[in-house]
């Protein structure tokens, strides 16, 4: 276990831009970014070569930031996110996607596949653009109310399969064994990927018969058999759910707001002050994700900048 001050989550503009504010306040920061490049948004979605205004849409364009972001193109503005990392020789982990955040006593618990962390703060800036991942295999269309990517629609009593070995599988299995029929399906045939707390959970509940473990196997096939979800398993078995929930990684921004505990609006928008502070104490939002629609690479330079000098204090 790592400790700094403060852990930032999404190397995006508002991450990158928040873990500069820290650095030349003096803090010990790491930056976690789940792809193995910063700025998902830029190189997925902006096409190459495409002007970037520092004005957009309206918001905001003071920039109070301390990285020199002006009009230029997709790449100008990569480049100039790269080098204010360099520049300030800021901590970035790549490939390390954050599940979702824990309390303990005083700090936070962020756990990431590669590495867990203690911290006092933490900012959230994910973006809006984030999608669960999917399996390789087709998913019928027919089923799919039935076959879901978190755990809000379940039902009492159903019978459920949950495909995936991280953090969010184990909790979604343990926690809905009290009320379902649950097995927990992983590829591989131990957990890798799972915190303390975690661990020792399912691996009792697996133990006392609360969640059956199908470990070491993997599914070859799901079909629609009269409205129920067939799956067909590598060990040549095969048996039937009333639902499937696939958590192997790549949550929606909402999702993992839920899951560390900050409140949503009916339209995913997160409660936070004047500060970006959350209704969980020391958790901040910054950038996109504190935004209805999305807003501007300048307002996220300026949520750090506010949360950095509130942080300060
Ligand atoms: C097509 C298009 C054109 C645009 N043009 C402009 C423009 O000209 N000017 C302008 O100011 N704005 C523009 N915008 C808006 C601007 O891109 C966004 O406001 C900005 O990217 C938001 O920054 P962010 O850091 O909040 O989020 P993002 O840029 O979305 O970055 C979030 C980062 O977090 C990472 N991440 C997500 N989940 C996790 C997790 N669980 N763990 C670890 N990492 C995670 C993602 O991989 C990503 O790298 C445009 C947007 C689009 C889509």
């Amino acid at each position: 276990m790592k400790k700094v001050d403060l852990v930032i989550v999404g190397a995006g503009p508002a991450g990158i831009g928040a873990a500069v504010e820290a650095k030349l306040k003096g803090k010990e920061v790491v930056l976690l970014e789940k792809a193995n490049e910063t700025c998902q948004t830029f190189r997925v979605f902006y096409k190459d070569g495409k002007r970037v205004d520092k004005e957009y849409k309206g918001h905001d364009s003071n920039n109070r930031g301390h990285i020199p972001f002006e009009d230029g193109t997709k790449e100008s503005t990569l480049e100039t996110f790269e080098k204010a990392l360099k520049e300030h020789n800021i901590d970035i982990q790549f490939s390390s996607e954050v599940e979702s955040v824990k309390k303990t006593n005083e700090n936070f618990i962020v756990t990431t596949p590669k590495q867990s962390y203690e911290c006092q703060n933490i900012i959230i800036a994910i973006g809006r653009m984030g999608k669960p991942n999917k399996p390789d295999y087709k998913l019928p269309s027919s089923l799919s109310k039935l076959i879901n990517f978190n755990a809000n629609s379940v039902q009492k009593g159903e019978k459920l399969i949950i495909i995936g070995g991280g953090n969010s599988a184990a909790e979604y299995a343990v926690d809905l064994a009290g009320q379902n029929e649950v097995t927990l399906c992983y590829r591989k045939d131990k957990f890798t990927r799972l915190n303390d707390t975690n661990l020792k959970d399912i691996e009792e509940a697996g133990k006392s018969g609360k969640v059956k473990l199908k470990l070491g196997i993997d599914i070859t096939e799901v079909l629609d058999e009269n409205g129920k979800i067939k799956i067909n398993f590598t060990d040549g078995t095969s048996e039937l759910y009333d639902r499937a929930i696939y958590a192997i990684g790549g949550s929606t921004p909402v999702d993992f707001l839920q899951k560390c505990g900050i409140q949503v609006d009916d339209k995913g928008v997160p409660s936070f002050d004047e500060n970006r502070q959350s209704n969980v104490k020391g958790i901040f939002v910054a950038g996109d994700i504190a935004s209805k629609n999305g807003s501007s690479i300048v307002v996220g330079l300026n949520d750090g900048v506010i949360i950095n000098d509130f942080l300060s204090k």
